[in-house]
């Protein structure tokens, strides 16, 4: 069966979610193997093996982990060309896809992003796209190389599979000029003790309706263990930080379940939420867009609404 590569997205062994992800999805289309860069790998192996992983490729290094994203993009290049698995999978994040882009260019292969499905078809593997904020949802096949694909988060609900999830290791020696940019200092977010908005498997977000009192749209996040998104209206007023915009200019987030609270749904915002799952609006306007859109409705007050479904999920 053909090898399936996906690069693993952790931290310091610790497999993130999207991670298992990206292997149920690798299973659908072959023989799912990770490729583990830096120092975990056999940490991380049995979440992996779970997920399907037969193979872990796997190299622990500084010349790898101690600078920009250059060095892991010829290190996944020559693994991609030494073995020629039939795609590389890659998480839509924003390291991710400037490390596909330039195995891509390696490679001399086609490039697939935002991808928010990935089935194996009759011409090969076909993709599913939002492109053109979320104007069009087309479908796509690369036709030339190996198919780099980079998945956006909760495309697929994670399946166990157990495999052999045996460690690789792997030595490649890293060129001096992909070492051109050093990293001195990474300094870790403070934890809110929510999930990362463009993981998170549920999203509520509050706009200009909020006049800046966010405490509802955070309590009923908390009831339900979501992230908080934000309009760019309430962006701009200085109510949230732009870290936790979602829309055009800001983060494309695609949960299974969406809440936006006090937000009209203008197309820029819709360009980050809508290949969410099902989407559920709290609106006082009943003519507001958002409702266009949505799987449920409630058209109501949101400081009246918030409490009262915070209230109901906690008793539930
Ligand atoms: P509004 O449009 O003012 O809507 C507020 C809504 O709250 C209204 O529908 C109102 O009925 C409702 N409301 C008021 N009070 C209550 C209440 N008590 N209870 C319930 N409902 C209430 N926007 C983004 O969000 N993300 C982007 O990334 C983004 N990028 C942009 C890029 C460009 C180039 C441009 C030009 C614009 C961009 N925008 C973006 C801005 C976008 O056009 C809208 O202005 C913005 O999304 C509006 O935010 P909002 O829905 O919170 O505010």
């Amino acid at each position: 069966m053909a090898e399936i590569f996906v690069l693993v997205d952790h931290a310091n062994g610790q497999v993130r979610k999207t991670t298992a992800e990206l292997l149920t999805i690798a299973a659908r289309l072959g023989e799912p193997s990770a490729i583990f860069l830096g120092a975990g790998a056999q940490e991380a192996q049995a979440t992996l093996a779970k997920f399907g992983a037969n193979r872990v490729y796997a190299m622990d290094s500084a010349d790898l982990t101690g600078y920009l994203v250059a060095p892991q993009a010829e290190f996944l290049a020559a693994l991609v060309g030494k073995l020629k698995p039939a795609a590389l999978l890659v998480p839509s994040n924003p390291a991710g896809k400037e490390i596909a882009a330039r195995v891509a260019i390696r490679t001399d292969s086609g490039l697939i992003t935002d991808a928010v499905d990935v089935q194996a078809g009759d011409g090969g593997i076909e993709t599913t796209q939002s492109v053109f904020a979320g104007s069009y949802t087309v479908t796509s096949t690369v036709t030339k190389g190996t198919p780099i694909i980079c998945v956006k988060p909760n495309s697929a609900a994670p399946q166990e599979k157990p495999a052999a999830g045996q460690v690789v290791p792997v030595n490649l020696t890293i060129s001096e000029a992909a070492k051109a940019a050093q990293i001195t200092e990474a300094k870790e977010k403070k934890a809110s003790g929510r999930p990362e908005l463009t993981e998170a498997a549920i999203v509520v977000s509050g706009g200009r309706g909020t006049g800046g009192d966010f405490s509802p749209v955070e309590e009923f996040a908390d009831s339900l263990g979501a992230a908080v998104g934000a309009s760019r209206a309430a962006v701009d007023a200085g109510w949230y930080p732009h870290t936790s915009q979602v829309g055009q200019t800001g983060k494309q987030v695609s949960p299974q379940l969406y809440v936006a609270c006090g937000i009209s749904g203008a197309i820029q915002h819709r360009a980050g939420m809508q290949t969410s799952k099902t989407i559920i609006a709290v609106n006082k306007d009943a003519e507001a867009p958002i409702f266009e859109l949505v799987d449920f409705g409630v058209v109501g007050d949101l400081f009246a609404v918030l409490p009262q479904a915070t209230s109901a999920v906690q008793a539930s």
